[in-house]
């Protein structure tokens, strides 16, 4: 289980996750093969939320305008599956990257969390965490078997490499 580098009382008090401007976002999360199994055997879960290319598919924003994870509980700002959300949204504001060719760990200073805290030491041992955890043989032989989840995001800054060639499913 990945440790979260945003405190989670911060992100109640922040909008700026499972909110997306497009239906189809790109920023929607992928999720894992045994994520899909786990969140159909849940039987609250409708089968519609999840997408044919294994994303979850955001709703109409019934509080205003764009997009909401089908997940979410926009009233407090919580996640109605939080001890099950995707390794998506765990990583988050980092992110899987594919970039020249090369898989990354990225960041998204987008989160107003990591921006101001990006240069810090507690930032840095985290990536140096963050980094190994990814690297390790599990989580490679997990994103070798999840290619789709390795993405072109752009504006996002680069932080350490992930040992892993180009998978060819991407
Ligand atoms: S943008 Fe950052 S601080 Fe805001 S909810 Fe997302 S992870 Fe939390
Ligand atoms: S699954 Fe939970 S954490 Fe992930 S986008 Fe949806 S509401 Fe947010």
């Amino acid at each position: 289980m990945i440790k979260q580098f945003v405190p989670s009382e911060f992100c109640i008090k922040c909008k700026g996750c499972c909110r997306f401007k497009e239906a189809d976002s790109v920023w929607s999360p992928c999720l894992l093969d045994e994520e899909i199994q786990e969140l159909l055997d849940k039987k609250d879960i409708p089968v519609a939320s999840i997408s044919i290319n294994r994303r979850i598919c955001p709703v109409a924003n019934p509080d205003g305008a764009g997009f909401v994870c089908p997940y979410l509980e926009i009233q407090d700002n919580k996640c109605k599956i939080y001890d099950i959300r995707p390794f998506e949204c765990r990583l988050y504001p980092f992110l899987i990257n594919l970039r020249k060719g090369k898989v990354l760990l990225t960041v998204d200073l987008n989160c107003p969390y990591v921006y101001e805290k990006i240069n810090t030491q507690e930032a840095k041992d985290y990536i140096a965490y963050l980094a190994g955890y990814l690297n390790s043989p599990k989580q490679l032989k997990m994103l070798k078997g999840n290619p789709r989840i390795i993405q072109a995001y752009e504006e996002v800054r680069e932080v350490a490499e992930i040992n892993l060639k180009r998978p060819e499913a991407i």
